[in-house]
């Protein structure tokens, strides 16, 4: 063999050799590759995974949060600002065609809460007109009043006339004890209604002057009061469901506002037997209703 020849075959074993390293790492590169693919797709496959159980875990945090902020209905409050003294002295003129539900000398066990179930059903908040007394003994029906979002208001301890109009001092202290006896049933120190009814109405009577004596110095305490312009005469006189619509009609009229007496003492199952009529009828006469949280506000 010559020179030349020997040369060129140890040649030809390089490029062999080259052709065979860059092969292997034509297919070492492809391995890596495919390899490195996988990889990135499970890392992506993972991290897919985890955001998605951080969204439920986010939005499962975010339930409880929920839960917690909401743990109990916010009640309104009555305020006692010069608004609400003005509404409540102009509550027959304000805005609107309003009827005012109102309820004296409750609560009763046999016809108050009859009387919530069917304001209840009819979506309708009204206004209690309570008795200290009356509250004291029927605590759980007072908070069930509140709860659902009536306005409870107050109408003195006893309604014995000759005792709570014995005195402006005797007024202010039944005032003042049914008070304490709202609070201690529905569990709130601050509620304060701010807002009294006096038996038998403010004016006139044997006790007219007791009462003009007592409605400055109430007022000096945040306390305004309040009559009715309207009525279905069920304490005295209505006996039968009609003359109950008759004297709504009668003085109803047409009112612009109507603040409606009517009461749930434990006697006045007729009162919540014509209840609906009353309602039909004033839902008719084109009233809307409320209490007076929008007006002691
Ligand atoms: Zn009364």
């Amino acid at each position: 063999m010559s020179d030349l020849m020997i040369v060129e075959r140890k040649l030809n074993k390089k490029k062999v050799i080259i052709a065979i390293c860059i092969v292997l790492i034509i297919i070492a590169s492809i391995i890596y590759l495919v390899h490195k693919q996988k990889e990135n797709k499970q890392a992506k496959a993972m991290d897919q995974q985890i955001a998605s159980e951080n969204t439920i875990e986010n939005e499962q945090i975010q339930n409880i949060e929920e839960a917690n902020l909401e743990p109990e209905v916010k009640k309104p409050t009555p305020n006692y600002t010069q608004e609400a003294k003005d509404n409540i002295k102009n509550i027959y003129k304000l805005e609107g065609h309003t009827a005012y539900l109102t309820f004296d000398d409750g609560p009763s066990n046999s016809v108050t809460p009859l009387i919530l179930d069917l304001l209840k059903e009819k979506n309708i908040k009204a206004s209690f007109f309570l008795l200290g007394s009356r509250v004291e003994l029927y605590p759980d029906i007072v908070k069930r009043e509140y709860e659902e979002g009536h306005y409870l208001a107050n109408h003195g301890y006893s309604h014995v006339y000759s005792s709570i109009y014995s005195s402006v001092e005797s007024i202010q202290d039944e005032y003042t004890r049914t008070e304490n006896a709202i609070q201690q049933a529905i569990g709130n120190e601050e509620y304060k209604c701010h807002l009294f009814r006096f038996p038998g109405g403010s004016v006139g009577g044997p006790y007219a002057s007791i009462k003009s004596q007592a409605i400055p110095i109430l007022e000096e305490q945040e306390i305004s009061y309040v009559d009715w312009n309207a009525l279905t005469n069920d304490s005295a006189g209505s006996k039968t469901k009609e003359k109950i619509i008759q004297n709504l009609v009668s003085t109803v009229g047409e009112k612009k506002n109507v603040v409606i007496l009517m009461h749930d003492a434990g006697d006045k199952i007729l009162t919540y037997e014509t209840l609906p009529e009353i309602i039909d009828f004033l839902i008719e006469k084109g009233y809307t209703f409320d209490n007076f949280y929008n007006i002691m506000k």
